[in-house]
């Protein structure tokens, strides 16, 4: 859809932000080269970037999040592995069971804790015998932030952990890390967003980050991890169709988000924070109080009823959001209080009239 920026309020996802003029700007300065040669120098700029702001010794530039977790999964695993994942997690249900697909690799999912983690026990449990019988466990993928969820830093280091004395690879689907970052500094009261979205990363074999989140570059995700890791992400990144030529016109627009708005994720958080108590105490309405910037919100009872018609009411007003029962508000670079203030009244308006 076409939308008028200054009328809508696009609470879908954090995906839907426009480039920033000073974005536009800095792609339009890109030196380019032809990445499949290996020689654009803003996508060679991007990769020593990320890698060495995530202490990894090596980066790969791909278009989509969902390539970047395919590439990593593929060249931890082969044909007959197997890796434990959870149920909720962006990589198992919602890409498509692409590892299944062109890995033959199979998920093994486990239900997650309610604060997103996957139980320790259940990990260990899943950890398959070296036996004719099964599959071979070779990997655990986390996701941080996982719904917006931040997961305890030191589950982070214990499932990590618990996965390396198993022999097992790690990877962390982060789209989100900076978000999870953001969230984890202010707990922490340390303010070094950088500082913290490492720690997480270093907990990690590999690493996908996408630019196209809360970043608010237009497309883009980077896959980190050592040398010979990222030789083989590469490899596979090649036969998925992911050789982009004059790349660093991405490249460039993701290196600005780097620089420019991993500080102002801190504003998204706050939006939601306030949209969250500004929908408080509506009757109908259960909302999970937001560790980061997405909001979900449960229609209970008789508001469950209405739910298509209160989606409808809003989008007439330019203010969309996703779900059924369970919706889903994101709060990012285009989202403004003002914003956030009309799609609470509209929300408080809707439930007034009965
Ligand atoms: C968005 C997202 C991805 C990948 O998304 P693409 O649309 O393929 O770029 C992967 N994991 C998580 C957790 C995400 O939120």
């Amino acid at each position: 859809m076409t939308t008028d920026r200054t009328s809508f309020v696009d609470l879908r996802s954090d995906t839907v932000t426009q480039p920033t003029p000073a974005m536009r700007e800095a792609m339009m300065a890109a030196p380019l080269g032809d990445d499949v040669f290996g020689t654009d120098p803003s996508v060679n700029a991007l990769q020593e970037k990320i890698a060495a702001m995530l202490g990894f010794e090596a980066a790969l530039f791909v278009p989509t999040g969902t390539q970047s977790n395919l590439c990593a999964i593929l060249s931890h695993c082969g044909r007959g592995d197997e890796y434990i994942v959870g149920q909720q997690a962006h990589c198992y249900r919602w890409e498509g069971g692409g590892a299944a697909v062109f890995g033959s690799v199979q998920p093994q999912p486990l239900d997650h804790a309610p604060d997103g983690t996957l139980p320790l026990a259940q990990i260990e449990a899943a950890i398959k015998p070296d036996d004719a019988h099964f599959a071979r466990t070779r990997l655990l993928a986390l996701e941080n932030t996982l719904g917006g969820k931040l997961l305890p830093f030191e589950y982070v280091q214990a499932a990590t952990d618990l996965a390396k004395s198993k022999g097992l690879q790690r990877h962390l689907d982060g789209a989100r890390l900076f978000n999870a970052a953001t969230a984890q500094a202010a707990l922490n009261k340390r303010g070094d967003i950088r500082a913290e979205a490492r720690r997480i990363a270093q907990c990690f074999d590999s690493v996908s980050v996408c630019f196209s989140k809360g970043l608010g570059a237009p497309i883009g995700s980077a896959l980190v991890g050592s040398r010979e890791f990222i030789a083989r992400a590469h490899r596979i990144r090649k036969m998925a169709g992911g050789g982009m030529r004059q790349a660093g016109l991405l490249a460039a627009a993701a290196s600005h988000a780097l620089d420019h708005h991993v500080d102002r994720l801190a504003d998204d958080h706050a939006l939601a924070q306030r949209l969250a108590q500004g929908l408080e105490g509506i009757e109908g309405l259960k909302v999970e109080a937001p560790h980061t910037n997405i909001v979900f919100v449960d229609l209970t009872g008789a508001a469950q009823a209405r739910s298509s018609e209160l989606l409808a009411s809003l989008n007439s007003q330019g203010i969309l959001a996703t779900g059924l029962y369970r919706l889903r508000f994101v709060t990012h670079l285009d989202v403004d209080a003002a914003g956030v203030d009309r799609a609470v009244a509209a929300i408080r308006a809707f439930f007034a009239k009965s």
